[in-house]
């Protein structure tokens, strides 16, 4: 797959029977929520898994793999990359992959998913389905190929997820399954999807990117942090993405909490000159724009 050339939705192509599941899992969590009736506990377990795996797509596919702002163990590294695929996004280095290229082309007319050229539906969703964005372009991501357990995890990213389903229903029945798996990754996706979508339409910039990329608070709410959306395309290496106390951002916390304990290490945060430089309410001063905005993910082995 040549990714220099327009991947954005010319005369997009859609196999109904890739298309199929997706639209089925839709399907079964409302006819199901709808038949079985609304339950707390059902709503409880699907925001638990929500959050807990929206961990793994924004500490896992975003934050580690897509940009390594942080340095990990080989362990945990297959751990996170388990947890994300889950959330039923296909593999790690797919999502890395489409990742690094859409920050390479940000609303330029070959970026994957841009929503000021393309529209909403092909932003939020659309992208994912089509058949055009089916390949991974392996020389996006070779510091993650060098792993074979990601290589595999990659061919079976399914099957995490179908051993959470059978977990869910051998411990709670097909109403487990119901609010844990479907439901909540309906939510998850829908999550997920409003920052490639809404992140770059809803919300202020706060820094000259180039690019339409917002901060929106209710979106870094429901994401775990990532709605920081702007500050994220100026300075895509640093882990936090609330760059202030005041911008909210569960992951980042998290990942420290498991730094403090070892888990992860090396965790990089914005210098304050980084902080305060390329903001959209200053003049352009030419030693703001020496400031170095890394791009290019870090590529240090897992341990
Ligand atoms: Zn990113
Ligand atoms: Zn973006």
């Amino acid at each position: 797959m040549n990714v220099d050339a327009p991947m954005a939705p010319r005369k997009p192509h859609f196999s109904p029977l890739k298309m199929a599941p997706f639209i089925l899992v839709h399907v079964v969590a409302v006819v199901g929520v709808v038949a079985s009736g609304f339950s707390w506990k059902g709503l409880a377990l699907a925001v638990a898994l929500y959050f807990v795996r929206m961990f793994g797509v924004t500490a896992g596919y975003h934050r580690y793999f897509s940009h390594r702002t942080f340095r990990t163990s080989r362990v945990f590294q297959f751990l996170l990359a388990v947890l994300a695929v889950t959330s039923t996004q296909k593999g790690v280095l797919w999502w890395a992959a489409h990742h690094r290229h859409h920050h390479k082309a940000s609303d330029k007319p070959n970026d994957v998913h841009s929503m000021a050229r393309d529209g909403f539906l092909w932003s939020h969703v659309a992208w994912i389905l089509a058949d055009q964005n089916d390949g991974t372009d392996e020389k996006r991501i070779s510091d993650l190929t060098r792993y074979p357990e990601l290589r595999w995890l990659e061919k079976v990213h399914l099957l995490p997820v179908v051993a959470m389903g059978v977990v869910l229903f051998l411990a709670g029945g097909w109403k487990a399954l119901l609010w844990g798996y479907f439901v909540s990754t309906v939510a998850l996706w829908h999550g997920t999807f409003t920052i490639n979508s809404l992140c770059h339409y809803i919300g202020k910039p706060r820094y000259r990117t180039g690019d339409e990329s917002k901060n929106s608070f209710w979106l870094a709410l429901l994401t775990m942090g990532e709605g920081w959306h702007n500050n994220h395309h100026y300075y895509p290496r640093s882990t936090a993405q609330g760059f202030y106390w005041w911008e909210i951002d569960p992951t980042f916390y998290v990942l420290k909490a498991l730094s403090w304990v070892g888990v992860v290490w090396d965790l990089h945060v914005p210098s304050e000159a980084v902080k305060s430089a390329m903001r959209v309410a200053e003049p352009v001063a030419p030693e703001a724009v020496a400031i170095p905005v890394p791009l290019e993910v870090a590529t240090s082995d897992a341990e």
